[in-house]
C-alpha cells in the first residue's frame, strides 16, 4: 500500500498530523464548540428563499466581491465599519489561512500564546511559515507588559491573539493588543471566534482598529450564529490589509448559495442569536456544578469550559463517550474541555460525569 513516505511530499509537511476532531454520530456531541440549537424554523425559511433565488443564477460565477456580505457584515459589526474594510471567507479558518499566505510564508514566522487554537500551527505550517509558541501564567492569563516582552523578542511576521482562548476560555484585555501591537512590526490577529459569548459590555478589540493598519479582529459566524455548516467566517481591518488578502483568495471563493445564506441569516441576527444567553447560562452552571463535583474549572468568556483536576482524562473521556456524551481531550494534563450545550444536553453530561466520579 502507498504511504504518504512514498509520495514527492513537501519536505516540511512530513510527520504532521491533520486536524481531526472525531466526528463520532453521539446523541451528546459537546466537543467542538458548535452551537448545539438548531436554526429556528423561520429562519431557516427564509434563508431558503435566498439560496431559491440565488440558484438559478448558479450557471454564472458569484459576485467575486462578496458585496451585498461584506455590507451585512459591516452592519452587524457597528463601530462605523465599512464594507471595504470587511473580508470574508469559508469558515474563519479560511480568513486565518489568507493572511498566512499573504503575510507568511517561508522564512517567515506566526507566534501565539500556548495553549491556543489548535489550528494556528496546522495553518502556519500549512504556508511554509514557522510556528512559534509563545507561554502563559498557569491560569493561562496574559499581562499586557509579558505579552509585548515575548512578541518582542519572537520578532514575528503574525501575533495570533484568540479572544476569549481557545481552548482554556480564558478573556484577553484590550491593553495586551494595544502592548503587542506596538511591540511588533507584524500583523496582529485578534481571533474573537467567542466574542457573542462574553459579557455585553466588554468591548472588542474592533474598538482598536482606527489608526492601526496592521491590526485584523477575525470573527465566525460558527459558533454563536448556528451556521457552522455553512462555513462563513469575516475579518475587519484596513482597507489595504483587505487589498492583501485578495491577492491569495481563490477567484469566487464564497460560492452563490453561501453568500445568498449568510447575508440572509444575518439579516435575522436578533432570532439567530437569541440563544446565545442561554448558552452562557448553561455554561455558567456547567462551571459551578463542575465546581461543587470537585474539579477545577478556568474562567470562561466563552461557549465551552476547560476544566482541571481530572485524575485520568482518558479514561474520563471514554467513560463519557461510553454514555453517549462526546467532550474534547485537548491534551492538557489533567483536563478535558466541554462545550455547553442544550439545557437537556447539559444535563446529560453533568449528570454523566457526576456518576463518574473521576475529580483528582
Ligand atoms: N478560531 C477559533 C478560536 C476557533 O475555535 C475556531 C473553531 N473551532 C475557528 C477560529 C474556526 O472556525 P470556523 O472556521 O468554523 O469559522
Amino acid at each position: 500500500m502507498t504511504s504518504l513516505d512514498d509520495l514527492p511530499l513537501r519536505d516540511d509537511l512530513r510527520g504532521l498530523t491533520p486536524y481531526g476532531a472525531p466526528q463520532a454520530p453521539l446523541p451528546v456531541a459537546l466537543n467542538v464548540n458548535e452551537n448545539t440549537h438548531p436554526v429556528p424554523d423561520a429562519v431557516a425559511s427564509d434563508i431558503l428563499d435566498d439560496i431559491a433565488v440565488a440558484l438559478r443564477d448558479v450557471n454564472r460565477y458569484p459576485d467575486r466581491e462578496f458585496t451585498t456580505l461584506r455590507e451585512g457584515f459591516a452592519e452587524y459589526l457597528g463601530h462605523g465599519l465599512s464594507a471595504d474594510r470587511i473580508w470574508a471567507g469559508n469558515g474563519s479558518n479560511e480568513v486565518l489561512q489568507h493572511i498566512a499566505q499573504a503575510f507568511g510564508g517561508p522564512g517567515r514566522t506566526a507566534f501565539g500564546f500556548a495553549p491556543t487554537y489548535s489550528m494556528y500551527p496546522l495553518i502556519t505550517q500549512g504556508t511554509g511559515s514557522t510556528w512559534v509558541a509563545g507561554t502563559r501564567q498557569p491560569d493561562y492569563t496574559l499581562s499586557a507588559e509579558e505579552a509585548a516582552e515575548q512578541v518582542a523578542a519572537a520578532d514575528p511576521d503574525i501575533v495570533l491573539l484568540c479572544s476569549p482562548n481557545n481552548p482554556t476560555g480564558t478573556p484577553l484585555g484590550l491593553d495586551v493588543v494595544e502592548a503587542v501591537y506596538e511591540a511588533s512590526r507584524g500583523v496582529v490577529v485578534v481571533d474573537e471566534a467567542y466574542q457573542e459569548f462574553a459579557p455585553r459590555d466588554a468591548p472588542s478589540a474592533l474598538t482598536l482598529l482606527d489608526g492601526r493598519p496592521r491590526l485584523a479582529v477575525s470573527r465566525t459566524m460558527s459558533k454563536a450564529f448556528a451556521f457552522a455548516g455553512a462555513r462563513v467566517g469575516y475579518l475587519a481591518a484596513d482597507p489595504a490589509f483587505i487589498d492583501a488578502l485578495r491577492l491569495v483568495r481563490l477567484p469566487y471563493h464564497l460560492s452563490a448559495l453561501t453568500q445568498a445564506a449568510a447575508v440572509a441569516a444575518l439579516r435575522n441576527a436578533e432570532t439567530m442569536l437569541a440563544m446565545v444567553d442561554e448558552i452562557v447560562e448553561q455554561r455558567d452552571r456547567i462551571t459551578a456544578t463542575l465546581e461543587a463535583l470537585g474539579y477545577a474549572p478556568h474562567e470562561s468568556w466563552s461557549n465551552f469550559v476547560l476544566f482541571g483536576g481530572v485524575s485520568d482524562p482518558k479514561a474520563t473521556w471514554q467513560s463519557l463517550y461510553d454514555k453517549g456524551i462526546l467532550v474534547r481531550d485537548v491534551g492538557i494534563a489533567g483536563h478535558l474541555r466541554v462545550t455547553a450545550g442544550t439545557e437537556a444536553e447539559t444535563t446529560a453530561f453533568l449528570d454523566a460525569l457526576a456518576s463518574i466520579e473521576s475529580a483528582s
